[in-house]
């Protein structure tokens, strides 16, 4: 038999607070998602396919490695997942090349990664195994991945935790969802509706007080929810905004040990693809560079003339001033210094932007969390389902692609699990 009686408020429509609405309405629960947005999302943003010419991804784009949770959502949903295409290039400043993926160090990086039993921070192991001249293209391959790929300090970032992406070569196993993520959150809104979950937006919580066994949820608007349990799944730095409980606000301190890093995204959608032109690079998907905006990548395999810029980790403080415009002039330059051609004419050709420095979106202030060297730790005490406020999203999760969609879907569904196993 269903439980009817029991009523759970979920803090957060992003795909953590989805998935586990999704699985507790369908169990018979009666739920609640109240959302600051007036979206459902969060860090899944998607832009309209008027500006783009398809439905871009201002937020999350890729699917990382296997994730599981992810594929099969998308399978359920009747959503296509394709590999990316292409290839990786650098441009050093002076050159174009194509990246040769392994450095003449690569083996000896992984031998002494596999091998490491104690750990320590990104830049502690680069000091003590890597610090001669021979390996300085190595060691700025690394922290140029930890920084941008990971959006982590290389001086905080444990080493364990990410040998496996170093092992495997991040970007291998990467795809897209056709239609983008907002397909994936449609489909689990729609899920949501289906079970009975309400969904309230413009909701901002701003206190869960405990009276009596219940829990009171109050917004910032004044609107005040009663229930019995309440799941808490909105970004780290947000987390220190909510007035909980004693017992629960002991448990959230845990999050200090957490990593949250900062990414800045650009697309740039433009009459043509004018960079198919420069000889060789037809089948660019990644472009890599030291540039203000270093990371580039297209839309291989498809043939969508948009650019996306990419900056990410704690030097995108030094962009802290720049609003979206100023974020795009940025970009154009980049690109101008790139390319070699002048800024102007790369500007004449554009047909639509959009820039987000995700440290100033108030309800994410970053991109997602990356494992410092006593994560673990605190990712267990914070998903242990002890108390009546239990807490969730990317940040939480164990498994290998930490800060990613696939870790969102992935707590809310273990977060669900633990509720209904009682
Ligand atoms: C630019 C960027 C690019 C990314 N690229 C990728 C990628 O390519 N692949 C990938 O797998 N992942 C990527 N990610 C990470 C991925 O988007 C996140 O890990 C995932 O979407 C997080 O989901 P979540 O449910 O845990 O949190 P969120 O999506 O942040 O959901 C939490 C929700 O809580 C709401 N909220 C916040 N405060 C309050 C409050 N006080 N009251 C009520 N509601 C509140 C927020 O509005 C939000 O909707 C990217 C993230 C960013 C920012």
């Amino acid at each position: 038999m269903s439980d009817t009686s029991e009523h759970i408020v979920i803090v957060g429509a992003g795909a953590a607070g989805l998935m586990a609405a999704r699985e507790l309405g369908s169990a018979g629960k009666r739920v609640t998602i109240l959302e600051a947005r007036e979206r459902c999302g969060g860090r899944i943003h998607p832009l309209p396919a008027s500006s783009f010419g398809y439905p871009a991804d201002g937020g999350a784009e890729f699917v990382h490695g296997e994730a599981p949770v992810t594929r099969g959502l998308a399978r359920e949903a009747g959503l296509t997942v394709r590999p990316i295409g292409g290839a990786q290039w650098s441009f050093d400043g002076t050159d174009f090349s194509r990246e040769n993926p392994r450095d003449p160090y690569d083996d000896q990086l992984h031998a002494v990664v596999k091998d490491l039993t104690d750990d320590l921070t990104v830049a502690d192991f680069l000091r003590r195994h890597f610090a001669g001249p021979e390996y300085a293209r190595l060691r700025h391959a690394v922290e140029r991945m930890v920084e941008g790929y990971d959006a982590a300090d290389p001086e905080r970032a444990s080493t364990l935790a990410l040998r496996d992406e170093w092992m495997n070569d991040g970007h291998a196993k990467s795809a897209r969802i056709d239609g983008g993520y907002g397909g994936l959150i449609d489909f689990l809104a729609a899920g949501c509706h289906k079970s009975g979950v309400a969904i309230r937006f413009g909701a901002v919580v701003s206190a869960i007080e405990d009276s009596d066994g219940r829990l009171t949820v109050r917004g910032a608007d004044g609107a005040v929810h009663v229930c019995d349990r309440v799941i808490v799944t909105v970004p780290l730095p947000l987390l220190r905004e909510i007035a909980l409980p004693a017992a629960a606000r002991a448990k959230a301190a845990a999050a200090d040990d957490i990593g949250f890093g900062n990414v800045i995204k650009i697309l740039l959608r433009f009459k043509r693809p004018w960079w198919r032109e420069r000889g060789g690079l037809a089948d660019m998907l990644f472009l890599l560079s030291d540039e203000t905006i270093p990371v580039w990548w297209t839309r291989q395999p498809d043939q969508h003339p948009v650019l996306t810029g990419w900056f990410g980790g704690p030097r995108t403080a030094e962009l802290s001033h720049l609003d979206p415009q100023g974020l795009i002039e940025s970009g154009l330059d980049s690109l101008a210094a790139i390319f070699g051609r002048p800024r102007e004419t790369i500007a004449q050709d554009l047909i639509a932007a959009s820039a987000v420095n995700w440290a100033h979106d108030p309800f994410a202030r970053g991109a997602y969390s990356w494992a410092t060297l006593r994560t673990r730790t605190a990712q267990e005490r914070l998903a242990r389902a002890d108390g009546l406020v239990l807490f969730s999203g990317e940040a939480l999760y164990r498994g290998r692609d930490m800060g990613t969609v696939e870790a969102a879907l992935a707590s809310g569904l273990e977060t669900a699990g633990m509720i209904l196993q009682g």
